[in-house]
């Protein structure tokens, strides 16, 4: 795996099938110390997870079609090289069972949608604070 250097921004990769979310956030973060990869579906998240590419904080909508945030939280656990990547779920109102079963998958956090770009960013910077 490629070690990172010191000094280094931290990497986010960001999933959700609505582009206009992952655009709002990019600005949000890239204003703070961390670069952004977006992903729009399960397919292309994977992809990236399963690469050697270094991501610090992955950030997965729940509700997608074809594959969903659940499946690819599955999925990524089973990588060596993310088995401890924190992983924020992005739910809507009433999503209970979902979250629960998120949590079962190992998830580190969640955000309920609609959600403050600067509420995300205060809980990503908390997990590089603890
Ligand atoms: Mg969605």
């Amino acid at each position: 795996m490629p070690e990172r250097l010191h000094d280094e921004r931290r990497r986010i990769l960001v999933v959700d099938d609505e582009p206009y979310i992952g655009r709002i956030v990019q600005l949000k973060l890239e204003d703070g110390p961390y670069d952004v990869e977006l992903a729009l579906d399960g397919h292309s998240a994977l992809a990236v997870l399963r690469s050697e590419s270094i991501i610090d904080v992955i950030l997965l909508d729940i509700m997608m079609p074809q594959i969903s945030g659940l499946d690819v939280l599955a999925e990524l656990r089973q990588l060596p090289h993310r088995r401890l990547t924190p992983v924020i779920m992005l739910t809507g109102k009433g999503q209970e069972t979902d979250r629960a079963q998120a949590a079962a998958l190992g998830a580190t956090d969640f955000l309920t949608k609609p959600f403050s770009p600067k509420k995300l960013l205060a809980r990503i910077d908390e997990l590089f604070l603890s």
